[in-house]
């Protein structure tokens, strides 16, 4: 199966040739499609198994089939129109760097906002002026942001929860409840995890409506071929 017959946008295709993806892989295989269609995914994908791709491109797809990407909500507004939630700063920068990839021939491109705690806050609030089309970001800084009015949560269309479990085993439980009551409750969503534990699973019961299941690789290991794990001895300085 090619990319091109999972009926993206052209201009997607381009950007992941180019990058040397020559084929989906297996999560990108079976969650593209229902995603391109609206449906809420729940979604069981480890690192390395090219997740991100598979939320990030039809998050990308819609925005250019409706023609409102690169901010065409009013400019007055704060208001942003796709979130992804993630557990780690690290995580969060890396999904910024893999959408402005995948974006390479956009014109114009979709706004897309990286928010994480542990660096000032104005820059981001900057940033979020104007609103946005894709925000990335961790529990914490999110919900500090929409606390100072500087992001709106309340027209949200399409919600991903990336490493869900680890959303929840990092202690952010309080913090994604309160963030997911900003939510509308009609949207789309797509919860990726590595593994199911109970709180995972009711998560996925609670917010995730007639989804679609994708049970492409169990377990919690890294997937092997595409990714190298390398380990690093350093002082402690
Ligand atoms: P992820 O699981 O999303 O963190 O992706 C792991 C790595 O696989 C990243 O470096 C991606 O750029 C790469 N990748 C994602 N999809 C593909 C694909 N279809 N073919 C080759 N590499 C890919």
């Amino acid at each position: 199966m090619s990319f091109a017959s999972l009926s993206l946008s052209p201009l997607l295709v381009r950007a992941v040739s180019e990058l040397e993806y020559d084929e989906p892989t297996p999560v990108q295989m079976a969650a593209i499609p229902p995603l391109l269609q609206g449906r809420d995914l729940w979604a069981s994908a480890r690192t390395g198994s090219g997740k991100t791709a598979a939320f990030v491109l039809p998050m990308l797809h819609s925005l250019v089939a409706t023609g409102a990407h690169a901010s065409a909500l009013a400019k007055s507004t704060r208001d942003v129109r796709s979130l992804i939630v993630v557990p780690t700063r690290e995580l969060a920068v890396q999904i910024g760097e893999a959408i402005e990839s995948y974006c390479a021939y956009l014109s114009p491109k979709p706004k897309t906002c990286v928010v994480v705690g542990g660096v000032s806050l104005n820059p981001q609030m900057l940033a979020l002026r104007g609103g946005a089309d894709i925000v990335v970001g961790t529990p914490g800084r999110l919900l500090d942001l929409a606390a100072k009015n500087a992001l709106r949560l309340a027209h949200v269309e399409i919600l991903v929860l990336d490493e869900a479990d680890r959303l929840l085993s990092l202690g952010f439980e309080d913090e994604l409840a309160k963030l997911l009551a900003l939510l509308p409750k009609t949207r789309q969503t797509a919860l990726f995890s590595a593994t199911f534990p109970a709180p995972v699973q009711a998560l996925g019961e609670t917010h995730l409506h007639d989804p679609v299941r994708v049970n492409v690789d169990g377990g919690a290991a890294p997937a092997s071929g595409l990714l190298v794990q390398r380990a690093i001895e350093v002082d402690t300085d």
